[in-house]
């Protein structure tokens, strides 16, 4: 078998032949990561992206004596995915689970206080799992897209409770990061990531026209911000009676755009 001739794909490309090409493996779940090191800091005009998955296999093979690069894609901040271990072949992700696991290394550091997560990179990685979710059947769910920091050296979960916890003991990684989509617990997934996939499975499916809601401003001035809640910076502000479309709802906000991250408070509108 040879290695993975590393190929980099924009968002879109990337989608493309994903959905253009037969896989033969069966696919029960999605891991994600985070390379934690090389992060942000790492990517130079010298040392971009291809420089540095020829660098990880270049580890994985000589230091770690895996027989590739350890990961199917790797996600960069610019948006850009890269194609690494074949999607056909098992992962080397999580020890002990990698059998069914499509195996995602999302380039940067997403601990609290490192790296902060671009808005391509988020895009990229909603996208991603989203497009991987609808090609093999899955869903956003705890059991089908899972974080490293859920199981042990084994590759065996830890209880709910634990990953809950989040105190984190010497056998428990933090990866993807504690601050990756505003945390690495089951709760923070469910509540940040997860649906954030839903609603752009829902986009992908097309069956947007079916399930879109339109709904009218029902106070003076709302303002759209760029995420859902009040610490999200105002993008712009519409007046009363403005007719915006529901793409998805999260907690008390709606998102009002297909294409860019604008929410409003939900209880605004009626
Ligand atoms: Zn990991």
């Amino acid at each position: 078998m040879g290695l993975a001739h590393f190929h980099v794909y924009t968002l879109d490309e990337f989608t493309d032949y994903l959905f253009n090409n037969i896989f033969s493996r069966e696919i029960t779940c999605i891991q994600n990561h985070h390379t934690w090191l090389p992060g942000y800091t790492s990517l130079t005009k010298e040392r971009g992206e291809l420089f540095w998955l020829e660098s990880m296999r270049n580890t994985h093979i000589q230091e770690r004596k895996w027989s590739d690069i350890g990961q199917n894609i790797t996600t960069f901040k610019s948006g850009n995915i890269g194609l690494c271990r074949p999607i056909d072949i098992k992962p080397a992700g999580i020890f002990g689970a990698n059998q069914g696991a499509i195996c995602i290394e999302n380039f940067g550091n997403f601990d609290q206080g490192e790296d902060v997560m671009r808005t391509a990179h988020k895009a990229t990685i909603i996208r991603l799992n989203a497009a991987l979710c609808k090609k093999f059947g899955l869903s956003p769910v705890k059991s089908q897209v899972v974080y490293h920091h859920w199981f042990d050296r084994n590759g065996k979960r830890f209880s709910n409770e634990k990953i809950n916890s989040n105190k984190v003991g010497d056998e428990q990684k933090t990866c993807p990061g504690t601050d990756f989509f505003g945390g690495n617990t089951i709760i923070a997934a469910e509540q940040n990531f997860y649906p954030l996939i839903a609603a752009d499975i829902l986009l992908l499916n097309g069956t947007t026209s079916q399930n879109i809601q339109t709904k009218k401003v029902n106070t003076e001035i709302l303002n759209i911000r760029s995420g859902p809640g009040t610490s999200y910076a105002v993008l712009r502000k519409i007046s009363n009676h403005t007719e915006v479309t529901i793409y998805a709802e999260q907690n008390d906000w709606s998102k009002i755009s297909n294409t860019s991250e604008e929410w409003v408070f939900t209880k605004l509108l009626n």
